[in-house]
């Protein structure tokens, strides 16, 4: 199932459910995607042998301590050999807390676009500051993960094909869903899958209980993905 315009179905879901009440049943879309700011970076110089896929997660504070040893198997696992088997390229997944000014952002219930342009300025002082080499801003991906959605109907933000997303600990799917906008995939690519019983695909827009999570991207989407990072060396 896809929508064309997903923006309409969406403000009805939005007005039919109640209110953020807990992870399981998130009721509304998960993210609006931004339109990309002027002064994002393109691609930076080509090297000569196939790189990894890298992607750094800052950890917010907020994110209990006794929640930080599962992260990785409860979100990014499936992920990432998703993304292996998508792109043939291995998955490298850096986790960095208590790294300011990523650790103590305000996240909640204010505006995204600024939001996301800061946070995109601080992590490209922080690439600058700590030297970090970056063959490809399409192989190079940075995530601030938080414990809680940024409003009460946004789990995360990104542009579409930018360098940096935030994704809530909402849902199981959030950190896969916006890290797939950064690779380029869209709602409109994402699909419900059936294999039994209705599973939404990684950047599905809605995330309903009722549904289970398929744990990986639709075909359209693993098309544009591999398409968007066959273009890095
Ligand atoms: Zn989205």
């Amino acid at each position: 199932m896809m929508f064309n315009n997903y923006r309409l179905p969406l403000l009805a879901l939005l007005l039919s459910f109640p209110p953020l009440s807990n992870a399981e049943v998130f009721p509304a879309h998960m993210d609006p995607v931004l339109a990309m700011p002027i002064n994002n970076p393109g691609p930076a110089v080509r090297a000569s042998r196939l790189e990894p896929i890298k992607v750094t997660v800052f950890l917010h504070d907020d994110i209990p301590a006794n929640t930080r040893a599962s992260i990785n198997d409860s979100y990014f696992s499936a992920w990432r050999t998703e993304m292996e088997s998508i792109t043939g390229r291995k998955v490298e997944i850096k986790y960095i807390a208590n790294q300011a000014p990523f650790n103590n952002l305000k996240y909640q219930n204010v505006a995204l676009d600024p939001l996301l342009q800061q946070l995109g300025s601080d992590v490209y002082e922080y690439i600058r500051r700590n030297n970090i080499e970056i063959s490809s801003y399409r192989t190079n991906k940075f995530l601030l993960l938080t414990k809680n959605s940024l409003n009460a109907s946004n789990a995360g933000v990104a542009y579409l094909g930018g360098t940096t997303a935030i994704a809530s600990m909402a849902t199981y799917t959030s950190p896969a869903h916006e890290l797939g906008h950064l690779l380029n995939g869209t709602h409109e690519r994402s699909a419900v899958l059936y294999n039994g019983w209705w599973c939404e695909s990684y950047i599905f827009p809605t995330r309903i209980a009722f549904r289970s999570n398929c744990y990986r991207y639709s075909d359209g989407n693993r098309e544009a993905i591999a398409a968007y990072i066959s273009d890095a060396p």
